[in-house]
């Protein structure tokens, strides 16, 4: 089955020489420092990689899923997810402006961030519970033409260095029916990083927690209706949680390569480590899950493109891609024995970079309740 195009293939190599000039030259030290140069957002910008799929109007690139699946590919190959998941996260907070803010809301909030200017972030995840959402406890009630927002939000992508937060707020009653989407300028008094998060992995990318002490918001930045937040922020999933799927089997790919050329360099006992049966089925096996959960994400993207509901299957591909990738990094540490467990060695950030996957954009458990559903279990 043929998805890719020459334009896809166009976009692929753009990305591949922005990673060698502007990132792989870094990388380790940003790794090391747990951040990166602001000025990468703008240099995306600039080579339109963070406009994809929005109107040349708003200051995007044209382009269809397939795009979004080739950039994200590639962009796993830069030696860190964590710059990756910085460097696009106003690709979970601009959605929302897109689906159902005003005009003057998508001039004003969108094209900065597609041209690298301003960074973007959504702020949905509190301390008490990341899973289920509508029981989130940040609090804006209304008062005039503002809302007072008071809460705080936790494990924020790029929230440190945002210039806005697409935030979940309570502005109604207990659970999904009493949530409003209001975007926040984080030069609002009362707004604070309360600290970056120190992580496993992702350790280039900015995870901070964000507070709200009495911030007035004018009610012209609540995006769309009041309290229909929860349905907003779901319109997104689908997307997310795809591109995470495929971020896990192109990591898990990745994985893959670097085992086999070394298990062809390594020699143990007078043999390439690929003279013994058990390395050779070891990396059949891992060949096998990288290319099924490929294929079953090209085959779910299709289906989106194709405006079907895919809703049950890209949960699938979120659970079955990401516990390969899972399989598939741990035997490629495996293979590198101790050189694998070594910072050096870019298997070692592979493997502590992708066990985010199964929780991040919905937990693999959540995802089996998803799917359970859909199955009128
Ligand atoms: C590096 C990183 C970046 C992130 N970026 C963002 C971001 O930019 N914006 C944002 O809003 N959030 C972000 N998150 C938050 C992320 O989406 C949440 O961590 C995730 O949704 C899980 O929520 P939680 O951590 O509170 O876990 P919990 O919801 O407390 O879950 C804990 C465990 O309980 C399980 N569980 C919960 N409910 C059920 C159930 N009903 N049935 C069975 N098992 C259940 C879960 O699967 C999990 O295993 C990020 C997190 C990390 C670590």
């Amino acid at each position: 089955m043929q998805y890719f195009t020459e334009s896809h293939n166009m976009l692929r190599a753009s990305v591949r020489k922005f990673i060698a000039r502007e990132i792989a030259p870094h990388v380790d030290k940003w790794e090391k420092d747990e951040t990166f140069p602001r000025e990468i957002y703008k240099k995306a910008g600039d080579a339109g990689f963070l406009g994809l799929c929005y109107p040349e109007e708003l200051g995007g690139t044209p382009a269809d899923l397939f795009h979004m699946v080739a950039y994200t590919e590639e962009l796993m190959r830069c030696g860190s997810v964590g710059l990756s998941s910085s460097l696009n996260c106003g690709s979970i907070a601009v959605p929302p402006i897109f689906a159902v803010g005003t005009d003057e809301q998508k001039k004003t909030y969108i094209p900065p961030v597609l041209e690298g200017e301003k960074i973007a972030v959504l702020g949905v995840t509190e301390q008490s519970g990341g899973s289920d959402v509508a029981s989130l406890r940040t609090r804006a009630e209304r008062k005039g033409d503002k809302y007072i927002v008071n809460g705080s939000k936790t494990f924020i992508t790029g929230g440190s260095r945002a210039d806005y937060v697409t935030t979940a707020v309570r502005t109604g009653g207990p659970g999904a029916g009493g949530i409003s989407l209001l975007i926040i300028p984080t030069d609002t008094p009362g707004f604070s990083v309360s600290r970056k998060i120190e992580k496993m992995g992702w350790c280039a990318s900015d995870t901070a927690e964000l507070f709200f002490d009495n911030c007035e918001v004018p009610v012209e930045n609540r995006l769309g209706e009041e309290n229909r937040g929860f349905a907003y922020i779901m319109l997104n999933f689908q997307k997310e949680r795809l591109y995470l799927a495929v971020q896990a089997h192109a990591v898990a790919e990745y994985a893959l390569e670097l085992a086999i050329k070394y298990a062809k360099e390594r020699v143990a006992f007078g043999s390439p480590l690929t003279g013994f049966q058990v390395t050779r089925h070891k990396l059949s096996e891992m060949a096998t899950l990288v290319e099924i959960s490929k294929q079953f994400n090209y085959f779910v993207a299709a289906k989106i493109e194709a405006g079907e509901d895919a809703y049950r299957e890209v949960c699938m591909a979120k659970n079955f891609g990401t516990k390969s990738c899972d399989r598939v990094v741990y035997d490629a540490v495996q293979i590198h024995g101790g050189y694998g467990y070594c910072r050096e060695y870019m298997v070692e950030r592979l493997y502590r970079d992708s066990r985010i996957f199964s929780i991040g954009g919905g937990t693999y458990e959540i995802m089996n309740e998803v799917i359970s559903k859909r199955l009128n279990l």
